[in-house]
């Protein structure tokens, strides 16, 4: 199978990036399991964009705060100038944010935002009708249920990838590999990602020697419902609390003021730790109260959020519900340039999640990443129709290393206890050295191939927190 452009991940970034080449083009798009089975799905606040040109140096300056002075400007720039074509382009292609009744966009506002610039859809279901719109209108085939495993590379160039389909091992050829594979949500015991979500993209750039950054930053969810079962656990969206939500303990006390003065509105890492030290300290319950919402509105604007409570025996917005952070989003990854280049491998791209472009510095501003994935798609899809790279010339093998083995599954699980425990909320250097050992532990004894990519992974970000000792955004270190 040899194409031109093969597209590994079908969230927003590895479905625009397809919407934006064209059909002449021989593209093939490989996704690990069901094709919604993705983060993008799962997203509910909505699309930062700037509202107009005016608000562009304010949505910066908000990007650049909370990524506290470890973003990358450039990036910054790019995503915010940007983000009025990619969402008119949206727009003008059909997909249909949520209006008023005269046809106006609303705008909400989340944390650390300094305006109402969150675009939504469906009231909190944005990504899941975003997904559906890419899906729909998407011009490439796709390969379904297909795990990439290993990356062909000659003399620095691309050349292909390995993938687990259907049980067998088998060779797919392309000239240009976009890599849109998203984070690394599965190694750890609670999140919010799609279980599909587990970093092993990055555990092969680990082998390959491919260039990641910022892996110590690491974002947790201060609102996330853990009370169901399953390891992906139920976000309660960063709008709810823009919108007046309330976080208090179990007398009803809102102790987040006295941690921070925006309360609610601080950026969700302060919110995060906020709840960590405060559930350590006193022990107390926390909930998240939304007393405040007229009940016909909060169903009306949180129609998912208010039906899966209420599934889960909640009668909201009357009842408060239960909360904890968990982990929720990968702010580092795969180094690439602006456009979505690997800068180490010719004809090699990363966007979305998978990458790092260092838009998002030490911290991500609610809602930036769904433009981030449109608008380095696009810049990636560009690059690619003016890469030169030709098909590879060298033959490749299957490889033969195992890809389970029987006590894989409990060392899973182990890892995700490991990076719970020491490499979460707040960090210090006895943890992390715990972790490095356990992990190293692991890697060392017999493990299948598919495991030994999220140790990989996980070990890079344990290693990236060691080497920052200092706390920033959201790499906290007690000692
Ligand atoms: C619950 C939740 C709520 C969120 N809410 C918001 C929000 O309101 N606004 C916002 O901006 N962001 C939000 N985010 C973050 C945002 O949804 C993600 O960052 C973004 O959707 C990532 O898109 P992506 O295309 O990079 O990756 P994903 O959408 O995660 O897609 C990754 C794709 O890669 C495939 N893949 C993974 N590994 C492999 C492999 N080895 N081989 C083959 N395919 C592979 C997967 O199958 C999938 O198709 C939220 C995230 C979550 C989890």
């Amino acid at each position: 199978m040899q194409y031109d452009i093969l597209i590994i991940g079908a969230g927003v970034a590895g479905l625009y990036a397809a919407l934006n080449i064209p059909t002449d083009k021989k593209v093939l798009i490989v996704n690990k399991t069901r094709p919604w089975e993705c983060n993008t799905y799962y997203a509910q606040g909505g699309v930062t964009t700037a509202r107009n040109d005016a608000d562009i140096p304010s949505h910066i300056q908000d990007t650049l705060e909370a990524g506290a002075g470890l973003c990358n400007e450039a990036a910054v720039k790019v995503l915010s100038e940007t983000s009025q074509e990619v969402i008119h382009d949206l727009i003008a292609r059909g997909f249909r944010f949520d209006t008023a009744e005269n046809g106006r966009l609303l705008y909400t506002k989340e944390a650390a935002h300094s305006a109402d610039r969150i675009l939504h859809a469906g009231g909190d279901a944005t990504g899941r009708y975003i997904h559906h719109f890419l899906l729909q209108h998407n011009p490439h085939p796709m390969l379904a249920n297909a795990t990439v495993i290993d990356f062909l590379i000659e003399d620095g160039q691309i050349c292909g990838v390995e993938v687990l389909y259907k049980g067998e091992r088998k060779l797919i050829f392309a000239n240009q590999v976009i890599l849109a594979s998203g984070g690394v949500g599965s190694l750890y015991r609670f999140h919010t990602n799609a279980y599909s979500i587990s970093g092993d993209i990055q555990g092969i750039c680990v082998e390959k020697g491919i260039a990641l950054e910022h892996m110590e930053m690491m974002q947790f969810h201060p609102t996330v419902y853990l009370g169901n079962q399953g390891v992906r656990k139920q976000l309660l969206s960063e709008a709810l609390r823009g919108e007046g939500a309330h976080i208090e303990d179990e007398d009803g006390y809102r102790f987040l003021f006295d941690y921070d003065s925006r309360g609610e509105l601080a950026p969700r890492d302060i919110v995060s730790r906020a709840l960590f030290d405060y559930r350590k300290r006193t022990k107390k319950q926390i909930y998240l109260s939304f007393r405040e919402f007229d009940t016909d509105y909060f169903h009306r604007r949180f129609p998912n959020i208010s039906a899966n409570l209420r599934d889960m025996g909640y009668d909201v917005p009357k009842d408060r519900v239960p909360i904890s952070p968990a982990f929720h989003y990968a702010i580092g990854g795969i180094k690439t340039d602006l456009d979505g280049h690997v800068g180490s491998v010719k004809g090699l791209y990363a966007i979305g999640e998978a990458a790092s472009t260092g838009v998002h510095g030490a911290n991500r501003l609610a809602s930036n990443s769904l433009l981030e994935g449109l608008v380095f798609a696009r810049r990636a899809a560009h690059a690619v129709l003016a890469d030169s790279s030709n098909a590879c010339h060298q033959s490749f093998t299957i490889g033969t290393e195992p890809l389970f083995l029987e006590e894989d599954k409990e060392k899973k699980e182990q890892l995700r206890r490991i990076m719970w425990q020491y490499v979460s909320i707040v960090r210090t250097t006895e943890g992390l050295h715990e972790a490095l050992e356990q992990i190293d532990a692991m890697l060392n004894s017999p493990v299948g191939r598919l495991l030994k990519l999220r140790l990989l992974t996980a070990r890079e970000i344990v290693q990236s927190a060691l080497k920052r000792t200092e706390s920033i955004g959201v790499h906290y270190r007690e000692a």
